[in-house]
């Protein structure tokens, strides 16, 4: 399996290529087709396997695919636990997108606000955030989630153990027109996770790495 016959944009191969990403790892051959399908997704994943890019490349081929006709808040939201995993997707993401206009932010904790204005006032693609600090800038009218259309969930048992089950809840509310989600989880087991899981995802699609 190659990353051209998962139909990627060329764009993209070429940004993998520069990363030294030769061929897809399982659970990206796995999610690719099916996000792109447009699917739900629900994947046991755990830190190594290659998951991050499992979702930022459909994520980025849908922008692709279907590019922003104007100005406008953010498309896609990527929620994940802690402050270092959000700024490590941030830097994935940066260097997938490298060949395109898309715009990648991160959203934090623990930084001055200003450093947030460009997520908050500027046309951004796609954010990756923590729960705290991004549902601050949601109660204030600083985050607009209106146009949301995927939302990921990132170390989602992660996430509940921190105890971020209603944040994460109120933010999926918000964005709730949104048209996919996924969550990824090092494991899919125990009924919190499951019952989160049911809450959040329509008709999901089970995989395991
Ligand atoms: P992750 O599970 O997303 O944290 O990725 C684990 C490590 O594998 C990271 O250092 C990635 O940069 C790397 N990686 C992800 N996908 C690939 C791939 N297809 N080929 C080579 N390395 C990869």
């Amino acid at each position: 399996m190659t990353f051209e016959q998962l139909e990627l944009d060329s764009v993209l191969v070429r940004a993998l290529a520069d990363m030294g990403y030769a061929k897809p790892t399982t659970i990206q051959s796995q999610v690719i087709p099916e996000a792109m399908s447009g699917r739900d997704i629900m994947a046991s994943a755990p830190t190594g396997t290659g998951k991050t890019a499992a979702f930022l490349l459909p994520i980025c081929q849908h922008l692709l695919d279907f590019p922003r006709r104007n100005a406008g808040p953010t498309r896609v939201l990527i929620l994940t636990p802690t402050r270092e995993l959000a700024i490590q997707i941030g830097e994935d993401a940066k260097k997938i997108v490298k060949h395109t206009n898309l715009r990648v932010e991160v959203i934090t904790g623990g930084v001055h606000e200003s450093q947030h204005l460009p997520a908050l006032t500027k046309t951004t693609d796609i954010v990756v955030a923590t729960p705290g600090r991004l549902l601050q800038y949601i109660d204030r009218e600083s985050f607009d989630s209106r146009d949301i259309e995927m939302l990921i969930l990132d170390e989602a048992d992660r996430m509940l153990d921190m105890g971020f089950i209603k944040d994460v809840d109120r933010i999926a509310a918000e964005a709730r027109w949104r048209r996919q989600t996924m969550l990824f989880s090092a494991t899919l087991e125990g009924r919190g996770l499951m019952s989160f899981a049911a809450d959040l995802l329509k008709d999901p699609v089970q995989l395991a790495a």
